[in-house]
């Protein structure tokens, strides 16, 4: 088997070239309030607003990029919790390139309706993202289809990391990162790129206590399967791959520390990111926001939190905001 290469610096240079006149630079802006409750600067990197309402649109752009026409011809399929779906079919729909994503059935509907309308021919399959993974191996097989991973693939991560670019470039001074992690594609590319901007730098890794599933592997020196559970960060459901190739050596390689957050800390922070930094968050993405409200982020700062995406349920994001109302009065 040839030895794994593993992403550097200078390819997410070479993706920053390729993707940025696609994607947006988004805003990194200070929380005066969450600064005031941390005691340092606080940064929030706004990827909730990035194209398709994720920083997926990264990774995936960077890898669609990069294959030859004849991979392109031939078609792309993605399996996915949702928000790599969804910026694959967006994708796709641009360059006109026919996209079909494999889901666990457990994937909320309003993900699968959103993928459609780009449409991208969607197959919901099976009750994780390991069998929705098997589904689409099938369907390769079957159709000659051309795959784009979610997170454990070398452009993927690269695409990912042209976030960190972003961050130093604006703030070289940054000593905490806070990044939502699960598969570890964000996680992978955005720590090495701050490890060779600043091998002094902090990084965590954030997930939800429910289903930490890259966790749970560090823990065991392995890749291991977890149950799916029901979780406002649903995007961070699924497993890592039992044939993991990148994403769990770099994520160990770079990792200082990890965290994990209930449930109660997350709807906590979807809810005070809508009602007081105006920013519509999804659960995956408020989970650095989580940790940090809940005491489990150290100094010193200056902290930049990676809010990795908005695609919420408003029907549930607003009823999250009123409860927090009635509990805290407005
Ligand atoms: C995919 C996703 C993540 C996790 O990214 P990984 O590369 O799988 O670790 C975090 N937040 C949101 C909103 C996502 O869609």
């Amino acid at each position: 088997m040839k030895a794994t290469v593993f992403p550097t610096i200078d390819d997410v240079l070479a993706a920053q070239r390729r993707i940025s006149p696609v994607v947006r630079r988004t805003p990194l802006i200070e929380s005066e309030r969450l600064s005031a409750v941390w005691g340092d600067k606080v940064y929030l990197k706004l990827e909730n607003l990035q194209l398709t309402g994720t920083f997926k649109a990264r990774g995936a752009l960077n890898k669609i990029l990069s294959l030859s026409d004849d991979e392109k011809r031939r078609g792309l399929i993605a399996f996915s919790t949702g928000n790599h779906g969804l910026a694959t079919a967006y994708l796709g729909r641009s360059l006109s390139i026919p996209v079909v994503i494999c889901l666990s059935e457990r994937v909320p509907a309003f993900r699968l309706e959103a993928m459609r309308a780009l449409g991208a021919e969607v197959v919901a399959h099976g009750q994780s993202q390991d069998e929705a993974y098997l589904k689409a191996l099938e369907l390769i097989k079957d159709r000659g289809l051309t795959m784009v991973a979610p997170f454990d693939d070398f452009e993927v991560i690269c695409g990912q990391g042209t976030i960190a670019l972003e961050i130093f470039e604006e703030l070289p001074k940054a000593s905490v990162l806070a990044v939502p992690l699960s598969g570890g594609g964000l996680f992978s590319g955005v720590a090495m790129v701050a490890k060779s901007k600043n091998p002094a730098i902090k990084t965590l890794g954030v997930s939800m206590a429910v289903a930490p599933a890259m966790i749970r592997s560090l823990q065991a020196g392995k890749p291991v399967e977890i149950p799916e559970a029901d979780s406002l960060a649903d995007a961070l459901l699924g497993g890592i791959g039992l044939d993991n190739r990148y994403t769990f050596r770099m994520t160990k390689a770079h990792l200082d520390g990890f965290v994990e957050v209930t449930e109660a800390e997350i709807a906590r922070a979807m809810a005070g990111a809508l009602l007081f930094d105006k920013q519509v968050v999804e659960g995956s993405g408020a989970v650095g926001l989580a940790a940090l409200e809940a005491g489990k982020i150290t100094g010193p700062g200056p902290l930049v939190i990676v809010i990795s995406g908005g695609n919420a349920r408003m029907d549930n994001l607003l009823n999250l905001a009123r409860e927090y109302n009635q509990t805290h009065g407005s």
